[in-house]
């Protein structure tokens, strides 16, 4: 087996995997109000539509939606706000996120920006103090990082412009999950176990995620009664309720004045938003970002995110070497990495050169720098000025400020769903940093997102993704959809900051290079290259490669936690064949992901 011209043993890789769920299993009711534990699977194969999230309640949600005659969009959104009930340190209506879609009606890939801004008094030097970043530890838990949520104003779009439902019925599977509580498993616990030194520092989030002052026994009911009746209320009342009205000058407040405990001896900046800001949002329609890949055409989400971008240009890389193997992959991330950080930030306020760094002859320039071993590290950024006379070999150093690998957080969430007509959607939904910005709107039951964090601090001159007033964050998040012949193929996507791009590449990867089935591509051990002397990667996949790998110059560092040694949480789905759908989460990655479909195919 060679790492450059890679036979995986894939059959190794998934032996764990039940490629077929029962019957019984794939299709529970969406009504059952037992909080006795299901079991989660990640593979569901049927007809009808389906669904992929990291958790059973939402993918519930979003099945129960398809099944009452909703599409794929509506069940996104109800699939989101259910979300934001059950990985409440993932997603909420106080985040943002990027919607990948395809609208069968019309043939074509749309995406829906909700990402966070920054307030109108945020400059480039925010997140300084005496020409210094402040500690990120410090902006994590601070009013400072919270963007102007595009969570709410996505999902208005999103329903106007492709669902048929209303945002109050959207809304509602969310709202009585709320109510009547979600089972606490591992995941839940450990995340706000991690979280708890935090939490227990702001007054309205110890109250909610630690009562009695602990995090909540796994397989105890966990019910947040506020978050029920805030979605009720903004189901009746629309997102102008936040966007200008009582409950975004709730917000604000929280943000100006978040709600310290007492004595605590935290660093806890107030943040800038205003009531002015929530009004001039807008979540947006953007064109995707689109590469050709073989016979297929892959799509994803422009920027602010890098992630189609940069997903995108690895895979051009690759396309035009002779062959893709794995340190194929890693050299190609690591260039890809190399330009994102360069060149990607809000097209608002940076010149983004989209369409060159997608370009094939581009692509040709950065592949030949890809030699038998490792290229030294870091790898300079290239030139996509549309001239590609041919290798570019003028410096190893990328320019002074830009860091090689950006500090992102190590959580978010995607969901994908396919509906009967056809319709997709790749869906990543996030707060940031798991848990958030820690704190707790008072009476709300949802955690304010730390976005801004996402930022570069600097001082870094030239730095595309400097904070400026109204300016959205660069963001990571690949939600991708492939198409062949003008139909979906698949979709996938996944949580992990940085390492989301990384890890959809490298499913897609293994996917058509490597021929692996969906399923044993999600669950293939990952690595991640971005731009750093070491690539990050799981123990499986050191076990597996690391020898080969070392010996063509790469080093390999166990991927920290939390959780230690994992990189990603992915969510995926295919048209199989015979129109059979294919949906695929995670088979043990936090806990396992829930795969369901609306017609469970017969074994
Ligand atoms: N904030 C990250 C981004 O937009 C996503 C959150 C995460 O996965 O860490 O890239």
């Amino acid at each position: 087996m060679s790492v450059r011209r890679l036979a995986l043993p894939i059959a190794g890789v998934v032996a764990s995997v039940a490629l077929v769920v029962p019957p019984g299993h794939a299709e529970p009711s969406p009504d059952a109000l037992t909080h006795a534990p299901q079991a989660k699977v990640p593979v569901a194969e049927g007809y009808g539509g389906a669904v992929a999230t990291v958790d059973l309640d939402a993918s519930k949600a979003a099945l129960g939606v398809l099944k009452q005659g909703g599409n794929a969009m509506d069940a996104a959104v109800a699939g989101a706000a259910a979300l934001g009930v059950t990985e409440p340190y993932s997603a909420g209506l106080a985040g943002g996120g990027f919607i990948v879609y395809y609208d069968a009606r019309h043939g074509r890939v749309v995406t829906l920006d909700g990402r966070e801004k920054a307030p109108a008094a945020m400059t480039e030097t925010s997140f300084q103090e005496n020409g210094a970043p402040i500690p990120f530890a410090d902006a994590v838990s601070s009013g400072l990082s919270v963007g102007v949520p595009g969570s709410v104003a996505q999902w208005e779009l999103a329903l106007k412009k492709f669902g048929t439902l209303s945002l109050k019925d959207a809304l509602k599977p969310a709202a009585d999950l709320a109510a009547r509580g979600f089972v606490v498993d591992q995941t839940f616990f450990d995340q706000t176990q991690q979280n708890a030194a935090r939490f227990a520092d702001f007054t309205s989030t110890a109250a909610l995620y630690l009562p009695g002052g602990a995090p909540p026994p796994v397989g105890s009911v966990f019910r947040n009664p506020d978050l029920a009746n805030t979605y009720r209320e903004l189901g009746k009342r629309g997102g102008s309720w936040l966007y200008g009205g009582g409950l975004g000058a709730e917000l604000v407040a929280t943000v100006k004045t978040p709600p310290v405990r007492p004595g605590t001896t935290r660093v806890v900046r107030p943040g800038l938003m205003t009531t002015g800001d929530l009004r001039a949002y807008r979540a947006l329609e953007r064109s995707p970002s689109k590469v050709r890949y073989g016979p297929l055409e892959v799509y994803g989400m422009a920027p602010p995110s890098s992630g189609g971008s940069t997903v995108g240009e690895a895979l051009n890389i690759l396309e035009s070497l002779p062959e893709a193997g794995l340190h194929e992959y890693l050299e190609a991330s690591r260039l890809a990495f190399a330009d994102r950080n360069k060149y990607v930030g809000d097209p608002g306020y940076v010149d983004v050169p989209l369409r060159e760094l997608l370009s094939d002859g581009f692509a040709k320039e950065r592949a030949c720098l890809i030699g038998p071993t490792a290229m030294p590290n870091p790898a300079a950024p290239g030139t996509p000025d549309g001239t590609y006379p041919g290798c570019q070999l003028d410096g190893a150093a990328p320019p002074p400020g830009v860091k090689a690998d950006q500090p992102e957080g190590p959580e978010t969430t995607h969901l994908v769903v396919a509906d009967r007509w056809g319709n997709v959607a790749a869906y990543n939904i996030t707060i940031e940093q798991t848990g958030g910005s820690g704190i707790v709107v008072p009476g709300r039951g949802v955690l304010l997102n730390n976005e801004l964090t996402d930022f570069t601090f600097g001082p870094a001159p030239g730095d595309p993704n400097l904070p400026a007033p109204g300016k959205r964050p660069r963001s990571s998040m690949a939600p991708t959809i492939v198409l062949k012949g003008g139909k979906p193929v698949l979709a996938v996507g996944s949580p992990g900051g940085a390492t989301i791009i990384t890890t959809v590449l490298q499913i897609l990867v293994n996917r058509y290079e490597f021929g692996m089935s969906l399923p044993e591509a999600v669950a293939a051990p990952r690595a991640s290259q971005r731009n750093a002397a070491a690539t990050q990667a799981e123990q499986a996949f050191i076990d597996r490669y690391g020898a080969e790998l070392t010996a063509l110059g790469h080093t390999l560092t166990l991927v920290p936690g939390p959780p230690v040694g994992e990189i990603g949480a992915a969510t995926g789905l295919e048209f199989l064949p015979h129109g059979r759908l294919q949906a695929v989460a995670e088979p043990s990655r936090r806990g396992g992901g829930s795969a369901l479909v609306v017609t469970p195919a017969r074994r």
